[in-house]
């Protein structure tokens, strides 16, 4: 598969992540069962790094 206008035409064709039902973001994998973003439904803590800054549902997390 190439980059840029060609693999454009893929787009809206099925969803791969929907809406997550703790941070609210759209990183939901539908068919894996998890959260891209903070990790639900793979693990019962956040998915957080301490590279990370990160933000949950506009809260900083420490
Ligand atoms: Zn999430």
């Amino acid at each position: 598969m190439s980059k840029g206008t060609p693999s454009f035409g893929k787009k809206g064709r099925s969803y791969t992540h929907i809406r997550c039902p703790r941070c609210g973001r759209h990183s939901y994998n539908a068919a894996k069962g998890y959260c891209a973003a903070c990790g639900y439904g793979r693990s019962k803590r956040m998915r957080r790094y301490s590279w990370m800054n990160k933000k949950v549902n506009r809260v900083r997390l420490r």
